[in-house]
């Protein structure tokens, strides 16, 4: 199939999660925050994960430059990044639905900030990490790109292993016992097994 394609179906998608979060970005600023950790180093992870997930496949998408790293995957393999990268979006929307507006794109606790334990977050802490995997996984598939593959994975597993640990730690401050129990019927990302 031709590349051409392969770059349009990826910009659906990427336009989908686009708008599946624009609401929720909009609320956010309208909420008031109580607390907030690290916001200068959360802000420059953020700033890193737009280079990978924004900026290089934009690159990629829009221009010849990076074509020298082409990977060249057989369509079976891009295939499945599309259908992954759809289950992906609904999860990507569901977790948002969830989680309302407790979300936050950096590490902060809300006015009436409430635990969230049900939908996605009843088997994982981190459903919305699991979708970064997800995105980050499947726009090197789609897209079939040395740069644009390695660059996702990289920008985003800086941000995941440095904030996680302070995520937690942030929300067993905030809500002690509590969370503490949550922990012990959850896993991170992938439910039942991490
Ligand atoms: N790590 C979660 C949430 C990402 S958004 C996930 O991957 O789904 C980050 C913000 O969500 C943090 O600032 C924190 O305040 C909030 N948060 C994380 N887990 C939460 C939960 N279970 N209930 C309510 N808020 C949560």
């Amino acid at each position: 199939m031709s590349e051409i394609i392969w770059k349009i179906i990826f910009m659906i998608m990427w336009v989908c999660s686009g708008l599946i979060r624009l609401p929720h970005g909009k609320k956010y600023k309208k909420t008031e925050k109580i607390k907030a950790n690290k916001i200068s180093r959360e802000k420059f992870l953020v700033f890193l994960v737009a280079i990978g997930v924004m900026i290089i496949p934009m690159i990629y998408v829009f221009s010849q430059w990076l074509n020298s790293f082409n990977m060249n995957l057989p369509d079976w393999a891009r295939w499945s990044g599309v259908a992954a990268f759809g289950f992906g979006l609904i999860l990507f929307w569901r977790v948002h639905k969830t989680l309302g507006k407790n979300w936050s794109p950096i590490l902060e606790i809300r006015k009436d900030h409430k635990l969230i334990t049900e939908g996605p977050y009843k088997y994982i802490r981190h459903p919305m990490y699991t979708m970064l995997w997800i995105w980050v996984i499947c726009q090197w598939l789609i897209l079939s790109n040395w740069i644009v593959g390695i660059m996702g994975i990289l920008t985003w597993s800086i941000l995941y292993f440095v904030r996680l640990p302070e995520e937690e730690k942030m929300m067993i401050e905030e809500f002690g016992q509590q969370y503490k129990d949550y922990m012990r019927k959850t896993k991170k990302i992938i439910p039942w097994v991490y």
